[in-house]
């Protein structure tokens, strides 16, 4: 039942943009372990800082905190760069703020491929996925086509920031209508080590969460589905006419 295809990896530069830390790490981190690997360059954004994510900690502490585990969890996948928008978890609206402030981070980073998490409305099945995480990833999808275009969000074309229309795919980690996979057998452990650093978040999940087993759980089935011990599924975007 090897049904799914190999994502493309014909590109060099690549932007994660997320709704909140740890999105990346539930699923794609071991896929980006294996790009940086290959040599290629990639940065992470979290619209939010994940501060409205941990029961019995303030905002201003949470912020504090899971911004240093996704710099960490970051570096154990070959990711120097994290950088965080600072607009509001939990409450993230879709709409001109939200794409405004995407589409100037792909103006500012150029990347050639953009990589999200799944914005569907589930997970597969009855699973629900959550309001942050469809808010993000619908503009993400948005946001790529209008850095392109000079006379959307033309205010943010100061001071040598240029348009840049050379997305050619979003890829949406764990999306249910995956028809692509990363092969992340030789990565795996490294997938389980940047999600394990998001201790405090795990810790305040207030039930029993075991990190390998759970990305275990995902990339054993997707991984049959390509032909190999270990897969991160994803939905892939074309932004190419035709394409
Ligand atoms: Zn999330």
């Amino acid at each position: 039942m090897a049904d799914l295809e190999p994502v493309d990896e014909q590109w060099q530069r690549g932007l994660c943009v997320v709704a909140h830390p740890d999105d990346l790490e539930f699923g794609a981190a071991a896929a980006i372990a294996r790009w940086t690997d290959q040599g290629k360059h990639l940065t992470y954004v979290m619209v939010t800082s994940g501060e409205a994510g941990i029961d019995a900690m303030t905002p201003d502490e949470c912020r504090r905190v899971r911004e240093a585990e996704q710099i960490e969890s970051a570096r154990i996948v070959g990711v120097d760069a994290v950088e965080f928008l600072g607009l509001p978890d939990g409450i993230l609206e879709y709409g001109l703020p939200l794409r405004a402030a995407i589409c100037r981070t792909i103006r500012v980073h150029r990347p050639e491929v953009v990589i999200t998490a799944n914005f569907r409305d589930t997970w597969g099945g009855r699973a629900l996925n959550q309001a942050d995480h469809i808010a993000a990833g619908r503009a993400v999808l948005d946001a790529a086509r209008d850095a392109g275009n000079r006379w959307i969000f033309a205010d943010q074309l100061t001071d040598g920031l240029e348009p840049w229309g050379g997305v050619r795919q979003v890829l949406a980690s764990g999306s249910p209508e995956a028809e692509h996979a990363v092969d992340t057998t030789a990565t795996f452990d490294r997938g389980v080590a940047s999600l394990k650093a998001h201790r405090a978040y795990i810790d305040g999940l207030g039930w029993e969460f075991d990190p390998e087993e759970f990305l275990e759980g995902f990339s054993r089935p997707a991984g049959a589905r390509l032909g190999v011990p270990f897969a991160a599924p994803f939905e892939v975007y074309s932004l190419a006419f035709g394409g």
